[in-house]
């Protein structure tokens, strides 16, 4: 394993006076923060990160949900609603039948919106209203644009949308609506979406709000802080592995940057960082492609197709940061087809857990991966699920069971029920 995470941290550059700072990952130039509108690298058009002079440990997080970590953050307080502090659920039948020594679920489905999305836009947004945009946009597979819409909604501030026309699941349409986002149905996918937000965003339009804005990661690796913490409290040790969906890698840039954070902090040993572990739909997997294939760069794919629309995605933009962290923390990437995957909401709803379809790849990839004894029996494994069950009624309804219809009395009823 070859850790770049104990990197010495660099210099504070002469951009900033709050010791918060934007580098392109691809080229080292550093820009001052919330100065102007940036999403990319001026010289280059490369991915920009958020860096800071200092880094806290465990000891200095202090409050509730996603900022009890404001010193990992640029700021204090963004608009809040408030998100975080999810549930770190126990799954004792699936653990059982996976065989593992621990296996939790952090469902990030209870967070405002009902998606992990709101971690990231509680940072993102207030960033716009410091930079003094007005109008926030962005290109979803339909939470982030669920996400966008509240808090864009509770900002006070104007929110477009561009979705994939019939590729978006009802609640989360539903959501963006009654926010107040202006919606706008491409005749596309979501990344043809998110070419034409980023056009929009280049013409000075909009203010960009997809994950390719280096401050929605910022709020997404509470995700990682929260699990780390939320383990050690509960049984002494850190997660070997947390498993997660993919689409655009957005939360794996963010996982591995907490932990890089922690390491730098020295809050955590390079050897105790979870491997991180991508699951892609078969029908959309570029990132799969890239770690099976050993490939520094993503295959863009032009056809994609699965049941877990949120990750119906062909040109994950946060591959050039999410690789490295598969890659240096040990992880691996699988894909999983959409019976698995339906298979797997199942599971989790029996016990008790409802997700929406794209949450569902962690489990049908726990399922996989340790059949095919990649995951070892002796590890402790948290599988993330990023989407409430009522984003997708639809897909909910058809893999759950239809409703019987009955007389209205209660012999009838009665009778019905020793039918079967
Ligand atoms: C956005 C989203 C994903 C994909 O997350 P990335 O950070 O883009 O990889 C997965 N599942 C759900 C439910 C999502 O809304
Ligand atoms: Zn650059």
């Amino acid at each position: 394993m070859s850790l770049r995470l104990a990197a010495e941290a660099e210099p504070t550059p002469d951009v900033s006076d709050d010791e918060v700072w934007l580098t392109c990952i691809a080229c080292g130039a550093q820009f001052a923060p919330f100065e102007a509108v940036r999403f990319t690298c001026d010289n280059c058009d490369g991915l920009l990160e958020v860096r800071y002079a200092d880094h806290p440990t465990f000891d200095d997080f202090e409050g509730h949900g996603v900022w009890r970590y404001s010193e990992a953050l640029p700021f204090d307080k963004g608009v809040s609603l408030p998100e975080g502090a999810t549930p770190l659920h126990e799954v004792p039948r699936l653990r059982e039948e996976v065989g593992l020594r621990a296996l939790r679920v952090k469902h990030e489905g209870m967070n405002p919106t009902g998606s992990f999305k709101d971690r990231g836009m509680t940072v993102g947004v207030k960033v716009a209203k410091r930079i003094g945009v007005d109008r926030l946009a962005c290109a979803s597979t339909g939470n982030t644009s669920a996400a966008l819409a509240a808090y864009g909604a509770r900002g006070g501030m104007e929110t477009l949308v561009l979705l994939p026309e019939g590729k978006v699941a009802a609640g989360k349409v539903a959501q963006a609506a009654l926010h107040g986002a202006r919606i706008l149905e491409v005749d596309g996918n979501f990344d043809d979406c998110l070419d034409r937000v980023q056009d929009l965003a280049a013409r000075g339009e909009v203010y960009l709000l997809n994950s390719l804005n280096p401050f929605r990661l910022e709020g997404q690796k509470t995700i990682g802080l929260e699990i780390l913490e939320e383990c050690y409290a509960d049984y002494g040790a850190f997660p070997d592995r947390i498993i997660l969906p993919v689409g655009n890698a957005g939360n794996t840039s963010a996982l591995f940057k907490a932990f890089r954070e922690l390491v730098q902090a020295g809050a955590l040993r390079p050897e105790e960082v979870p491997k991180l572990t991508g699951i892609q739909a078969a029908g959309a997997a570029p990132m799969v492609e890239a770690i099976t294939e050993g490939n520094d760069e993503i295959r863009r794919w032009e056809e994609v197709e699965t049941r877990a629309t949120a990750i119906r995605i062909g040109n994950p933009v946060n591959a050039p940061k999410a690789l490295p962290g598969i890659r240096e923390t040990g992880g691996t990437a699988v894909s999983v087809n959409d019976d698995e995957i339906t298979s797997a909401q199942r599971a989790l709803a029996e016990e008790g857990v409802g997700v929406e379809p794209a949450s569902a790849c962690s489990i049908a990839g726990v399922r996989k991966l340790r059949k095919q004894n990649i995951i070892d029996a002796d590890e402790r494994v948290v599988c993330l699920t990023t989407g409430h069950l009522l984003k997708d009624p639809d897909e909910a309804y058809r893999a759950g069971g239809a409703p019987d219809a009955v007389p209205n009395d209660t012999e009838g009823i009665l009778e019905h029920l020793a039918g079967d």
